[in-house]
Protein backbone atom coordinates (compact mmCIF):
# COMPACT_ATOMS: atom_id res chain seq x y z
CA UNK A 1 0.00 0.00 0.00
CA UNK A 2 1.29 3.21 -0.59
CA UNK A 3 2.16 5.62 2.32
CA UNK A 4 -0.46 7.64 3.80
CA UNK A 5 1.58 10.99 4.45
CA UNK A 6 3.18 11.30 1.76
CA UNK A 7 3.92 15.13 1.17
CA UNK A 8 1.53 16.85 -1.86
CA UNK A 9 3.34 17.26 -4.86
CA UNK A 10 5.33 20.92 -4.43
CA UNK A 11 4.05 21.92 -8.13
CA UNK A 12 0.70 21.34 -7.01
CA UNK A 13 0.43 24.63 -4.70
CA UNK A 14 3.29 26.80 -6.49
CA UNK A 15 2.26 29.84 -8.15
CA UNK A 16 2.02 29.12 -12.13
CA UNK A 17 1.72 31.53 -14.90
CA UNK A 18 4.61 33.41 -17.23
CA UNK A 19 7.10 34.34 -15.56
CA UNK A 20 9.51 37.20 -16.43
CA UNK A 21 12.65 38.08 -17.11
CA UNK A 22 15.30 40.64 -15.52
CA UNK A 23 17.09 43.13 -16.97
CA UNK A 24 19.83 45.75 -15.42
CA UNK A 25 20.86 48.16 -17.80
CA UNK A 26 23.46 50.19 -16.62
CA UNK A 27 22.59 50.51 -13.13
CA UNK A 28 24.80 53.00 -11.15
CA UNK A 29 24.03 52.87 -7.28
CA UNK A 30 25.72 55.11 -4.83
CA UNK A 31 25.49 55.32 -1.09
CA UNK A 32 26.73 58.89 -0.35
CA UNK A 33 30.56 58.83 -1.83
CA UNK A 34 30.30 54.98 -2.09
CA UNK A 35 29.54 53.76 -5.54
CA UNK A 36 28.17 50.26 -5.04
CA UNK A 37 26.96 49.83 -8.48
CA UNK A 38 29.29 50.68 -11.73
CA UNK A 39 26.70 50.84 -14.59
CA UNK A 40 25.82 46.87 -13.39
CA UNK A 41 24.64 45.09 -16.81
CA UNK A 42 23.19 41.68 -16.61
CA UNK A 43 19.60 39.52 -17.46
CA UNK A 44 17.57 36.97 -15.90
CA UNK A 45 15.88 34.39 -18.45
CA UNK A 46 12.45 33.98 -18.03
CA UNK A 47 12.12 31.12 -15.91
CA UNK A 48 15.68 31.32 -15.19
CA UNK A 49 17.49 30.02 -11.59
CA UNK A 50 20.91 32.16 -11.34
CA UNK A 51 22.76 32.94 -8.43
CA UNK A 52 24.68 35.45 -7.30
CA UNK A 53 27.78 35.08 -5.57
CA UNK A 54 31.19 37.40 -4.72
CA UNK A 55 32.91 39.42 -1.90
CA UNK A 56 30.94 40.73 1.05
CA UNK A 57 29.89 44.34 0.60
CA UNK A 58 30.33 43.89 -2.96
CA UNK A 59 26.75 44.70 -3.50
CA UNK A 60 24.46 41.54 -4.24
CA UNK A 61 21.85 42.41 -1.41
CA UNK A 62 21.73 45.90 -3.02
CA UNK A 63 20.82 44.68 -6.51
CA UNK A 64 17.47 42.81 -4.76
CA UNK A 65 16.93 45.42 -2.59
CA UNK A 66 16.51 47.31 -5.91
CA UNK A 67 14.69 44.89 -7.56
CA UNK A 68 12.09 45.12 -4.22
CA UNK A 69 11.86 48.58 -5.03
CA UNK A 70 13.38 49.13 -1.36
CA UNK A 71 16.03 51.06 -2.77
CA UNK A 72 15.88 53.27 -5.80
CA UNK A 73 18.72 53.75 -8.45
CA UNK A 74 20.95 56.59 -9.64
CA UNK A 75 21.19 55.67 -12.78
CA UNK A 76 20.46 53.11 -15.45
CA UNK A 77 17.22 51.10 -15.54
CA UNK A 78 15.59 47.73 -14.23
CA UNK A 79 13.15 45.64 -16.12
CA UNK A 80 11.03 43.08 -15.13
CA UNK A 81 9.42 41.43 -17.83
CA UNK A 82 8.61 44.64 -20.39
CA UNK A 83 7.61 47.22 -17.81
CA UNK A 84 10.57 49.23 -15.67
CA UNK A 85 10.05 49.50 -12.11
CA UNK A 86 10.89 53.06 -11.87
CA UNK A 87 9.47 54.65 -15.01
CA UNK A 88 6.44 53.39 -16.90
CA UNK A 89 5.41 53.93 -20.74
CA UNK A 90 3.37 56.81 -21.08
CA UNK A 91 2.56 56.87 -25.22
CA UNK A 92 6.10 57.09 -26.52
CA UNK A 93 7.37 58.73 -23.12
CA UNK A 94 8.67 57.08 -20.30
CA UNK A 95 8.02 59.03 -16.78
CA UNK A 96 9.07 58.57 -13.84
CA UNK A 97 6.77 55.72 -11.92
CA UNK A 98 4.04 56.62 -9.83
CA UNK A 99 2.72 54.81 -7.01
CA UNK A 100 0.13 52.39 -8.42
CA UNK A 101 2.68 51.68 -10.91
CA UNK A 102 5.12 50.77 -8.44
CA UNK A 103 2.40 48.57 -6.31
CA UNK A 104 1.67 46.46 -9.59
CA UNK A 105 5.22 45.98 -9.92
CA UNK A 106 6.08 44.34 -6.47
CA UNK A 107 2.92 42.09 -6.67
CA UNK A 108 5.08 39.99 -8.80
CA UNK A 109 8.44 39.77 -6.71
CA UNK A 110 8.66 38.11 -3.98
CA UNK A 111 11.64 37.88 -1.55
CA UNK A 112 13.15 35.88 1.08
CA UNK A 113 15.45 37.43 3.64
CA UNK A 114 18.19 36.33 5.99
CA UNK A 115 16.32 37.35 9.26
CA UNK A 116 12.90 35.81 8.33
CA UNK A 117 10.93 38.98 9.17
CA UNK A 118 7.69 37.70 9.96
CA UNK A 119 5.37 39.53 11.61
CA UNK A 120 5.86 38.76 15.32
CA UNK A 121 2.31 39.48 16.50
CA UNK A 122 0.45 37.57 14.03
CA UNK A 123 0.40 33.63 13.89
CA UNK A 124 1.40 31.51 11.00
CA UNK A 125 -1.87 31.32 9.60
CA UNK A 126 -2.15 34.95 9.53
CA UNK A 127 1.25 36.00 8.51
CA UNK A 128 0.21 33.81 5.12
CA UNK A 129 -2.84 35.50 5.01
CA UNK A 130 -2.31 38.50 5.51
CA UNK A 131 -0.86 39.85 2.29
CA UNK A 132 -2.97 38.10 -0.48
CA UNK A 133 -6.17 39.00 1.66
CA UNK A 134 -5.03 42.94 1.64
CA UNK A 135 -2.75 43.32 -1.30
CA UNK A 136 -3.95 41.06 -3.18
CA UNK A 137 -8.11 41.38 -2.83
CA UNK A 138 -7.96 37.38 -2.26
CA UNK A 139 -11.22 36.44 -0.58
CA UNK A 140 -10.21 35.24 3.24
CA UNK A 141 -11.76 31.35 2.66
CA UNK A 142 -9.22 30.61 -0.41
CA UNK A 143 -6.49 32.52 1.23
CA UNK A 144 -7.05 30.04 4.17
CA UNK A 145 -6.67 27.85 1.91
CA UNK A 146 -4.07 28.06 0.19
CA UNK A 147 -1.73 28.48 3.48
CA UNK A 148 -2.75 25.23 4.59
CA UNK A 149 -1.95 23.64 1.18
CA UNK A 150 1.46 25.37 1.21
CA UNK A 151 2.42 24.89 5.16
CA UNK A 152 1.50 21.10 4.41
CA UNK A 153 4.34 21.62 1.68
CA UNK A 154 6.99 23.26 3.93
CA UNK A 155 5.71 20.85 6.52
CA UNK A 156 4.49 22.78 9.06
CA UNK A 157 0.71 22.22 9.35
CA UNK A 158 1.13 21.48 12.76
CA UNK A 159 2.33 25.20 13.66
CA UNK A 160 -0.47 26.85 11.79
CA UNK A 161 -1.52 28.60 14.74
CA UNK A 162 1.59 29.09 16.28
CA UNK A 163 3.80 32.09 16.74
CA UNK A 164 7.01 33.16 15.17
CA UNK A 165 8.48 33.29 18.49
CA UNK A 166 7.71 29.72 19.43
CA UNK A 167 9.02 28.29 16.12
CA UNK A 168 13.27 27.17 15.24
CA UNK A 169 15.12 29.46 13.35
CA UNK A 170 14.45 26.91 10.34
CA UNK A 171 10.59 26.62 11.01
CA UNK A 172 10.48 30.57 10.81
CA UNK A 173 12.46 30.08 7.66
CA UNK A 174 9.69 27.87 6.06
CA UNK A 175 6.85 29.86 7.18
CA UNK A 176 8.79 32.94 5.43
CA UNK A 177 9.23 31.29 2.28
CA UNK A 178 5.44 29.81 2.18
CA UNK A 179 4.57 32.92 3.05
CA UNK A 180 6.70 35.15 -0.30
CA UNK A 181 4.66 32.25 -2.24
CA UNK A 182 1.40 32.54 -0.55
CA UNK A 183 1.94 35.80 -2.76
CA UNK A 184 2.04 34.45 -5.76
CA UNK A 185 4.98 35.91 -6.85
CA UNK A 186 6.68 35.35 -10.44
CA UNK A 187 9.77 36.08 -9.75
CA UNK A 188 11.68 34.94 -6.20
CA UNK A 189 14.53 36.80 -4.67
CA UNK A 190 16.26 34.76 -1.92
CA UNK A 191 18.73 36.44 0.43
CA UNK A 192 21.75 34.72 2.09
CA UNK A 193 18.28 32.66 3.85
CA UNK A 194 20.19 30.46 5.42
CA UNK A 195 22.72 32.06 7.13
CA UNK A 196 20.94 33.04 10.21
CA UNK A 197 20.21 28.98 10.87
CA UNK A 198 21.96 26.88 12.89
CA UNK A 199 24.16 24.52 10.76
CA UNK A 200 21.78 21.26 11.42
CA UNK A 201 19.03 23.04 10.11
CA UNK A 202 20.55 24.68 6.66
CA UNK A 203 20.29 21.54 4.73
CA UNK A 204 16.52 21.29 5.74
CA UNK A 205 15.49 24.62 4.09
CA UNK A 206 18.19 24.57 1.28
CA UNK A 207 16.21 21.00 -0.36
CA UNK A 208 12.81 22.50 0.65
CA UNK A 209 14.06 25.54 -1.58
CA UNK A 210 15.56 23.49 -4.44
CA UNK A 211 12.76 21.49 -4.65
CA UNK A 212 10.28 24.31 -5.01
CA UNK A 213 13.05 25.95 -7.51
CA UNK A 214 12.73 22.71 -9.53
CA UNK A 215 8.93 22.00 -9.98
CA UNK A 216 8.10 25.92 -10.54
CA UNK A 217 8.43 28.23 -13.45
CA UNK A 218 9.40 30.94 -11.27
CA UNK A 219 12.50 33.23 -12.39
CA UNK A 220 14.65 33.04 -9.18
CA UNK A 221 17.49 35.35 -8.22
CA UNK A 222 19.44 34.02 -4.84
CA UNK A 223 22.55 35.60 -3.39
CA UNK A 224 23.51 32.77 -1.23
CA UNK A 225 27.73 31.95 0.68
CA UNK A 226 26.82 28.30 0.35
CA UNK A 227 28.93 27.27 -2.80
CA UNK A 228 26.98 23.26 -2.71
CA UNK A 229 23.52 24.89 -2.47
CA UNK A 230 24.48 28.06 -5.51
CA UNK A 231 25.50 24.46 -7.44
CA UNK A 232 22.46 22.90 -6.74
CA UNK A 233 19.84 25.62 -7.09
CA UNK A 234 21.14 27.28 -10.24
CA UNK A 235 21.34 27.35 -14.35
CA UNK A 236 23.67 29.88 -14.01
CA UNK A 237 26.50 31.36 -11.53
CA UNK A 238 26.86 35.08 -11.33
CA UNK A 239 30.34 36.35 -9.79
CA UNK A 240 30.47 39.84 -8.55
CA UNK A 241 32.97 42.01 -7.39
CA UNK A 242 33.07 45.91 -6.73
CA UNK A 243 30.17 46.61 -8.94
CA UNK A 244 30.22 44.80 -11.71
CA UNK A 245 29.94 41.17 -13.09
CA UNK A 246 33.52 39.42 -13.08
CA UNK A 247 32.47 36.67 -14.89
CA UNK A 248 29.69 34.08 -15.77
CA UNK A 249 28.43 30.56 -16.56
CA UNK A 250 26.75 27.08 -15.15
CA UNK A 251 27.67 26.20 -11.69
CA UNK A 252 30.09 23.31 -12.94
CA UNK A 253 32.34 26.12 -14.71
CA UNK A 254 32.04 28.40 -12.13
CA UNK A 255 33.43 26.43 -9.89
CA UNK A 256 35.07 24.07 -11.81
CA UNK A 257 37.11 25.94 -14.09
CA UNK A 258 36.67 29.58 -13.35
CA UNK A 259 38.35 31.52 -15.52
CA UNK A 260 39.10 35.00 -13.57
CA UNK A 261 41.58 35.10 -10.94
CA UNK A 262 39.10 36.99 -8.77
CA UNK A 263 37.04 34.31 -8.97
CA UNK A 264 39.49 31.65 -7.59
CA UNK A 265 40.56 33.97 -5.19
CA UNK A 266 36.81 34.31 -3.68
CA UNK A 267 36.50 30.41 -4.17
CA UNK A 268 39.47 29.42 -2.32
CA UNK A 269 38.39 31.80 0.56
CA UNK A 270 35.05 30.71 0.76
CA UNK A 271 35.35 26.42 -0.09
P1 LIG B 1 26.68 42.30 -0.18
O1 LIG B 1 25.27 41.86 -0.23
O2 LIG B 1 27.47 41.91 -1.39
O3 LIG B 1 27.38 41.90 1.10
P2 LIG B 1 25.54 44.95 0.11
O4 LIG B 1 24.71 45.14 -1.10
O5 LIG B 1 24.86 44.60 1.39
O6 LIG B 1 26.70 43.90 -0.21
O7 LIG B 1 26.38 46.27 0.37
C1 LIG B 1 27.20 46.89 -0.62
C2 LIG B 1 27.78 48.18 -0.06
O8 LIG B 1 26.73 49.14 0.08
C3 LIG B 1 28.44 48.05 1.30
O9 LIG B 1 29.59 48.88 1.30
C4 LIG B 1 27.39 48.60 2.25
O10 LIG B 1 27.98 49.14 3.38
C5 LIG B 1 26.71 49.66 1.40
N1 LIG B 1 25.29 49.87 1.77
C6 LIG B 1 24.29 48.97 1.58
N2 LIG B 1 23.11 49.49 1.98
C7 LIG B 1 23.39 50.74 2.44
C8 LIG B 1 22.58 51.81 2.99
N3 LIG B 1 21.27 51.68 3.14
N4 LIG B 1 23.22 52.95 3.32
C9 LIG B 1 24.55 53.10 3.16
N5 LIG B 1 25.35 52.14 2.64
C10 LIG B 1 24.79 50.98 2.29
Amino acid sequence: MPPTDTPPEKGAVLPHGDAPGIRFEKVVKRFGGNVVLRGLDFTVAPGERVTLIGPSGSGKTTILRLLMTLERPDEGLIWVGDDTLWHMDRGDKRVPANQKHLHEMRKRIGMVFQQFNLFPNMNVLRNLTEGPVRVLGVPKDEAVERARGLLDMVGLSDKIDAHPSQLSGGQQQRVAIARALAMEPRVLLLDEVTSALDPELVVGVQDLLRDIARQSDLTLLCVTHEMTFAKDISDRVLMFDEGQIVEEGPPEQIFGEPSEQRTRDFLQAVL
